[in-house]
């Protein structure tokens, strides 16, 4: 394989800048797509800047990728030159493990391996969808359906997975109430999905500034954190909130939005640790999880379930060249509500 166009962190903390990588020979199992689009996640961000741990560089980030199959490795028989197809967060694990098998990949004994950033299985460090061709063993591509268009398909490979997964594991549903703290690319993604549920669903925004989207994107109702009277007023009326927030958020005060019996799941990812008082938990025999993207077949069932109910990501689509500015809009929270590249710019 040549070199591919990408757009990558040449050291720590460095603007990203435009250069090539290599992709490995296609082996039989193999699918070679040609990226059209690659979500901005905030996770992105994260670990480019070592936020995360310290990192290989040059890295490419990129784990929300769509594009279309250019070409198939002699024994692959799920995908065809041409197929509408999307890559998410993983790109391998060792497969027989419990968590392999049971189809939660992302839980994998023996590591799953990330879309960038990671150690393959054969050795080599991983580089994301910021770039133009990427080549995937076929049982880590999805299809993407045609009810979906390819850039509003992109980031449902992260943010609409990550959201689905944790609603499904805990059954929501109607009747349910729900809380999503935080209107960014997650946010928006699960305010859709918990709505098409039938859940009862709640935006715990910074400010009333996104009032309107929130509420056209599903939700019933849409309260600001920073209004005292939220917390005091809304005690024990949450089922589950599914925090999404990249950045440490009081704990305590959100626990006490629960219900009996509640659960608090984050799936923000903050370096910084959230301190935690266990009363808030006692009292009301309260949980608080975590939930990390989702396995390959959950993430298939997520893409059919947003063809089959309209959803899909709002974006706004940009150049490579606006990556870095993107990058200052999101840690700014002003983002609606995903960027993605048009990757045939890079
Ligand atoms: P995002 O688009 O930046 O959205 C985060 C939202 O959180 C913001 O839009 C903002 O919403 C709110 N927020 C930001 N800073 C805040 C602060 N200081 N206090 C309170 N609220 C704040 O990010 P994202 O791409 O959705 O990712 C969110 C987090 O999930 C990141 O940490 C990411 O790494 C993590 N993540 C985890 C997984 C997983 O598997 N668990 C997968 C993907 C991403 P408002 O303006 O509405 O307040
Ligand atoms: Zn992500």
């Amino acid at each position: 394989m040549p070199a591919v166009a990408a757009y990558a962190a040449p050291s720590e903390g460095a603007p990203l800048a435009p250069t090539t990588i290599e992709r490995r020979e296609p082996g039989p199992l193999d699918v070679v797509i040609d990226i059209a689009y690659a979500g901005i996640c905030h996770s992105d961000i994260h670990t480019v800047r070592g936020e995360w741990g310290r990192q290989h560089y040059p890295l490419a980030p990129g784990h929300e990728i769509a594009g279309t199959v250019a070409a198939v490795g002699s024994e692959v028989t799920r995908f065809a030159i041409g197929d509408r197809v999307g890559v998410g967060c993983l790109v391998n694990s060792c497969g027989v493990c419990a968590a392999c098998v049971r189809g939660e990949e992302q839980y994998c004994a023996g590591g799953a391996v990330g879309t960038y950033g990671a150690t393959d299985r054969d050795g080599t460090i991983t580089q994301g969808g910021y770039s133009r061709q990427v080549v995937v063993t076929e049982a880590f591509v999805l299809r993407i359906p045609d009810a979906i268009p390819l850039d509003r398909a992109a980031p449902l490979l992260c943010a609409g997975i990550t959201t689905y997964s944790p609603l499904r594991h805990w059954k929501v549903g109607p009747g349910t109430r729900v809380a999503i703290v935080g209107l960014g690319g997650l946010g928006h993604m699960a305010v859709q999905l918990a709505h098409a549920l039938g859940a009862e669903v709640t935006v715990l925004s910074q400010s009333l500034r996104k009032k309107d989207e929130g509420l056209r994107l599903g939700a019933d109702r849409y309260l600001a954190t920073a209004d005292p009277e939220t917390f005091s007023a809304n005690r024990g009326g949450f089922d589950m909130i599914l925090n999404t927030v990249s950045a440490p958020i009081p704990l305590d005060g959100y626990l006490g939005l629960l219900d009996t019996n509640g659960t608090l799941v984050c799936v923000g990812a903050p370096p910084e640790p959230m301190p935690l008082r266990t009363g808030a938990l006692i009292g009301g025999r309260r949980s608080i999880a975590g939930s990390a993207i989702g396995g390959i077949a959950e993430t298939q069932e997520m893409l059919d379930f947003c063809a089959e109910h309209g959803i899909a990501a709002e974006i706004e689509l940009i150049d490579a060249s606006a990556i870095n500015d993107a990058y200052e809009r999101v840690l700014a929270s002003d983002v609606r509500f995903r960027f993605v590249i048009d990757v045939a710019t890079i």
